[in-house]
């Protein structure tokens, strides 16, 4: 029986919606209030690693997933011609196969969204909270509305205060929920990198991810369906320009530069800019408790990750299924939270922490000592590690 009757969960991303509906299965009364409109655009396509099929089971989609996905096993590294010369067999570990499944973005959030209604959940697009009060018993919420992420929420006068017993914010790497626990002790810091993704049709045999390095530029190529690729193109972008989106396909050209063979003949097809999107890499990590009181965060908002070992969203998932077992499982709020962030919290910062020392040496910048030893241990090392450890 779980220790809450009414949560409120702010952000429907990955996050959001799997925690919503992993309470929602549980009896719990849940509202999600989603800034993004029902259109928005939600980006190109990920990696769901075994381990977030795993937790995802937790809520009866893992399945649709894989069936909708793109399931594989090897990560395959090219050279800067697009030459296959190496494969890395997946970890052994405890999560099964198959140990990927890459999937569209837009189809992900649509399982968990049905996922959620089904479980009961209540959805408000276009909706942000406006403000919280806390006392001993509960958090009273009014609600904003939020017609686009350019202008600032309006108060919503006509939305009466709702009281619940939990407030979570999944809302992303800009957190308000964050920023109302902490102000503005975590900010998220620009990396120095920056992620292309460009959509193309994916070649026949493009059957696993591929990564090729060439400088510090780096390119992994990503089958999401029978019909369609991502590459995913990291790139040093020194102080953080602003693109015009007319300039991305020739920005990207120019980036490509230094790869030849097939990947040269995908970078003289990219001519599309619809086809691209761009996202400055940031990073945020909260080192203490990621809760006071009744209000939590989770997923982003707590621990970014740059994308370097395909499991930021994966430790989204990890982190809603095990606050929905944590809140069950506990006699009492505090204990369960609690319990839940020591569970959480240095598996997640491994991979926050690891994704940037590779995000670092990747781009030539100096490693701290911390980050040169977390190098050491190299991809395979930090996948077996997340592979095997419970989460
Ligand atoms: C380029 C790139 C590639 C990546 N590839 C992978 C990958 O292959 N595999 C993987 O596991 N991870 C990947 N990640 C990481 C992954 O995208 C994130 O870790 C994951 O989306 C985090 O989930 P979340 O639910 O915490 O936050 P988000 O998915 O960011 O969701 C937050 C939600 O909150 C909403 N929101 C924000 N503010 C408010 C507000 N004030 N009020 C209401 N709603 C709000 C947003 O609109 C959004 O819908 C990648 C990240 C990047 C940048």
């Amino acid at each position: 029986m779980p220790v809450v009757r009414r949560v409120l969960v702010q952000g429907g991303g990955v996050g959001g919606l799997t925690l919503a509906a992993a309470l929602g299965r549980r009896g719990v009364e849940v509202d999600v209030v989603e800034a993004s409109g029902p259109d928005a655009v939600l980006g190109v396509g990920l990696n769901q690693p075994n381990n977030a099929l795993a937790a995802l089971d937790e809520i009866g989609v893992r399945e649709q997933c894989l069936a909708v996905g793109f399931p594989f096993e090897p990560l395959v590294i090219w050279n800067p011609a697009g030459v296959q010369v190496a494969a890395i067999p997946p970890p052994e570990g405890r999560y099964g196969r198959p140990s990927n499944n890459a999937i569209s973005r837009p189809l992900y959030n649509g399982i968990l969204r049905a996922a959620a209604e089904e479980a009961g959940v209540r959805i408000r697009t276009g909706a942000t909270v406006w403000e919280m009060a806390e006392d001993a018993d509960g958090v009273e919420v009014q609600l904003a509305t939020w017609t686009g992420k350019r202008t600032p929420p309006v108060r919503d006068e006509a939305a009466s205060r709702a009281r619940y017993d939990l407030v979570v914010g999944f809302d992303g790497v800009r957190s308000r929920i964050r920023g109302h626990l902490f102000g503005d002790r975590y900010v998220p810091e620009f990396t120095g990198s920056a992620n292309w993704r460009i959509t193309l049709p994916r070649p026949d045999d493009l059957t696993a991810i591929a990564f090729a390095l060439a400088g510090p530029v780096k390119a992994v190529l990503t089958p999401i369906s029978p019909e369609q690729m991502y590459i995913a193109l990291v790139t040093p972008e020194p102080g953080n320009p602003r693109h015009d989106r007319a300039d991305f396909p020739r920005l990207v050209r120019e980036r490509m530069a230094g790869f030849s063979g097939r990947l040269g003949e995908l970078r003289d097809a990219v001519t599309d800019d619809a086809a691209i999107t761009y996202t400055p890499l940031e990073q945020v990590v909260v080192r203490e408790p990621w809760f006071r009181g009744r209000i939590a965060i989770a997923g982003d908002a707590a621990h970014t990750s740059t994308p370097h070992l395909a499991q930021g969203a994966a430790m989204a998932v990890e982190d809603a299924v095990t606050l929905a077992a944590a809140l069950d499982e506990h006699p009492s709020l505090p204990e369960a939270l609690d319990a839940w962030y020591r569970r959480r919290r240095d598996r997640a910062l491994f991979v926050a922490d690891m994704s940037l020392a590779l995000l670092k040496q990747e781009s030539g910048a100096e490693l701290t000592d911390q980050e040169a030893a977390l190098v050491q241990l190299g991809i395979p090392g930090a996948q077996a590690r997340i592979a095997q450890e419970a989460y």
